[in-house]
């Protein structure tokens, strides 16, 4: 028998911010008839599996912000909820180091039933969601919470945060610019530690670039024992009510951290224009 848990979890979905939330990679469950795809339990809790911390991330800023958010409820093993269906990495074979044995020569009746359960109404949701908003004549700015491990096929990532782009260049540049100058001791990255291609992404080009949305990814390392957590915001703009402070305590985010350090969320009116994301313009 196969049980399907619903391709989507939205959060907070009359939330007035502008920002609408992707977290794709939130969960690293799989569907029971799966059982671990031939993988080690252990492999599933790491970053191959989901983006670990990046859930909690999201519901904090979808709480923080009142903003709508898109969180994806199946492990990125079964489908990648960001790779189009027709990238090689859409069902990987291997991922690091590590060989998925249930997805090696798979039939294309079997893809066709991960992309019909898993993929397509997860982006058929945030795509309903995204035309009511412009019927209504509300703007969407799309922010794709990500996390990646701090340490790549052996190679270190030293960054705190990336900020990931590719249309929206002068929101992405305003963003960076805020970071920074709200903590200098931030080591902040345009499109580090990769970068947004159509082949290995999605909800930032489909969701945002392809529909004139300005959309940035986000990824934040997922492991660190001495780097801070951020509550990244990249812009929040004028009209949009300006919650709380955040908890002053966010240990309990990401089990196995040692020292987390809270930034506070990135409120503020555009430095200037950005004509050319079309996104400031009242
Ligand atoms: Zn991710």
């Amino acid at each position: 028998m196969h049980d399907w848990p619903a391709p989507v979890e939205i959060v907070n979905p009359t939330g007035t911010s502008s920002v609408v939330l992707l977290c794709p990679h939130a969960s690293n469950y799989l569907p029971p008839q799966y059982g671990t795809l031939g993988v080690p339990q252990s492999e599933l809790q790491r970053h191959i599996a989901w983006d670990i911390g990046a859930a909690a991330v999201t519901r904090n800023l979808a709480k923080q912000l009142d903003a709508v958010a898109f969180l994806g409820t199946c492990s990125r093993l079964l489908i990648d909820l960001n790779r189009p269906l027709d990238s090689a990495s859409s069902i990987v074979t291997r991922s690091e180091h590590t060989d998925i044995p249930a997805n090696v020569g798979i039939a294309a009746q079997e893809r066709a039933l991960r992309a019909a359960r898993v993929f397509t109404p997860h982006h058929q949701a945030i795509a309903e969601h995204l035309a009511m908003r412009k019927s209504q004549g509300r703007r969407s700015v799309i922010v794709a919470i990500h996390s990646f491990t701090p340490t790549y096929d052996g190679v270190a990532r030293a960054w705190h945060v990336g900020v990931l782009f590719v249309a929206s260049k002068a929101f992405a540049q305003a963003s960076i610019e805020r970071l920074r100058a709200q903590d200098a001791s931030l080591n902040v990255g345009a499109n580090v530690p990769y970068t947004v291609e159509p082949d290995t992404d999605y909800g930032v080009l489909i969701h945002g670039d392809n529909l004139g949305n300005p959309a940035l990814e986000v990824p934040q390392p997922s492991q660190p024992t001495t780097l801070p957590l951020l509550y990244m915001v990249p812009h929040q703009w004028h009209n949009v009510r300006r919650p709380g402070r955040p908890p002053a305590d966010a240990s309990g985010f990401v089990p196995g951290w040692t020292r987390v350090r809270v930034v506070e969320p990135i409120w503020f009116e555009p430095a200037r224009p950005l004509a050319d994301d079309g996104c400031c313009r009242e």
